[in-house]
């Protein structure tokens, strides 16, 4: 490590205090410094290269520094940097917007702008509420959701996820919501498909539904993986028997599509491999190709009359951020949108993610892995101390930080989720380099399924 690396790493930790890190860590686990960064790569202030094989926490979908993306950026700040989005509009945002509609199942029709995930998932909870409250539901007041689901740090949306580790500390201030058992197929019997088992489950749900319904504005799901549970899946069945059954109970149906909308399950969005339209579609993460902080929320005609009305009756959605429809946001997601057009992406990473599974076979009969599982550009490996029973490692030991360890050691920034290993990487991404990735990985998690713990 060179002076110049260690002396920005102690000025760092005398001022920064850095997101989901017990900051303890950092007395012996050196923070990466990225100097910069292009395509797949980032590289630390000594020259070194790593591999940023999470899309840099899911958002990066076509590289670093994509020639594209950042010349957007650079020709909008030119012209406009940012205005305020109410009594004010912009080019960007319209052709955004129109271009978002476009996309979208034809019900989708009107967005609503935030600045990060956690916000678009509040301004969709709000939302079903107080669509409800102006049809003079006042009794709907609770949300549905799915045990293991994730959905956002800020209160509101940290009520809506069930991951332990982010919520039981703030439990008291949370709000009260209806936990219903995931589809999560990792749970499936030996010899039940994915399919028979999100079937099986899906009772719970319609139970829940038809006791509850009268006071449910809203069942909401991350579509088809439930990426910080630790890239849990579960077959698409579950969201067509769950959108016939909102539509059956006169509840709205929120698809939480902020880390698998783009791409990232093999469709441009996930609920597309379930032909579904949810009433309240949250997109965030990739939407900007991931350089820039910005949330949309989609929703219907039905949602947006309710709300259309004279001033007097106070029925307006009265939410608002400062940077709601940034302009250099939407100029970055018009670029994003304008390379899915124009390269076929979905395509091309069905090339990437049948590369990615024969790389992975290795992993299969591995006896610390209880599963592998992929769901298009997804992949993970599931590491527990014994694969027959699936006793789990004890957390304390933290292996998947000994998997990052050696990974980082050897050019590849993984981040495993407890003794989850996953792969998530942007999409310009070759094979040669997923087969480096996956060769670090194999010996990374060899060698800490070995270790003392
Ligand atoms: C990341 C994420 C969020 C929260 O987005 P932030 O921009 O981090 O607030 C919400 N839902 C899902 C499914 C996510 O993966």
């Amino acid at each position: 490590m060179t002076t110049q690396t260690s002396k920005l790493g102690q000025r760092d930790l005398a001022t920064v205090w850095h997101p989901c890190t017990q900051m303890k860590d950092h007395e012996s686990l050196p923070m990466l410094l990225v100097k910069k960064a292009r395509g797949v790569w980032l590289e630390d202030f000594d020259g070194n290269r790593y591999l940023d094989a999470i899309s840099s926490w899911w958002v990066n979908i076509f590289g670093h520094c994509n020639e594209r993306i950042s010349q957007a950026i650079s020709r909008q700040l030119q012209e406009l940097d940012h205005v305020l989005l109410a009594g004010c509009s912009h080019e960007p945002v319209i052709r955004l917007s129109e271009q978002l509609v476009d996309i979208m199942p034809a019900s989708l029709t009107r967005c609503f702008y935030a600045d990060n995930g956690s916000s678009a998932i509040e301004v969709a909870i709000k939302m079903s509420f107080h669509y409800w409250r102006n049809r003079g539901r006042e009794r709907k007041t609770r949300f549905v959701n799915l045990s293991n689901s994730y959905h956002g740090e800020t209160l509101g949306a940290l009520s809506m996820g069930d991951v332990a580790l982010f919520r039981e500390t703030y439990e008291p201030l949370l709000l009260d919501t209806i936990t219903v058992p995931s589809p999560d197929s990792f749970h499936s019997e030996p010899g039940e498909s994915a399919q028979e088992y999100a079937i099986r489950m899906f009772s719970h749900m319609e139970a829940v539904l038809q006791e509850h319904h009268e006071e449910v504005c809203a069942v909401i799901v991350e579509p088809l993986v439930q990426c910080a549970g630790g890239m849990r899946m579960y077959s698409p069945k579950y969201l067509s028997l769950l959108r016939e059954a909102c539509d059956k109970y006169g509840v709205h149906l929120i698809a939480d599509e902020i880390a698998v909308g783009f791409g990232r399950t093999g469709t441009m969005f996930a609920c597309e491999q379930a032909g579904i339209a949810p009433d309240f579609m949250c997109l965030s993460k990739a939407l900007t190709g991931g350089y820039l902080p910005m949330s949309a929320v989609l929703t219907t005609d039905p949602v947006y009359e309710a709300f259309y009305d004279e001033y007097e009756t106070l029925n307006a959605f009265m939410h608002s951020h400062s940077y709601t429809g940034s302009a250099l946001g939407c100029a970055a997601a018009l670029a994003t949108l304008e390379i899915f057009k124009e390269e076929n992406v979905i395509e091309a990473n069905r090339k990437l993610s049948r590369e990615f599974a024969e790389q992975c076979e290795r992993f299969r009969d591995h006896p610390n892995v209880a599963e592998v599982r992929q769901c298009g550009m997804i992949v993970a490996i599931e590491l527990v101390k014994d694969k027959a029973s699936r006793e789990p490692f004890p957390w304390q030991q933290r292996r998947g930080l000994q998997v990052y360890r050696y990974a980082l050691q050897h050019g590849v920034l993984l981040r495993p989720m407890a003794n989850v290993v996953y792969f998530m990487p942007p999409y310009v991404i070759t094979k040669e380099e997923i087969r480096m990735l996956v060769d670090v990985a194999e010996r990374g998690i060899e060698l800490a399924v070995k270790s003392e713990g």
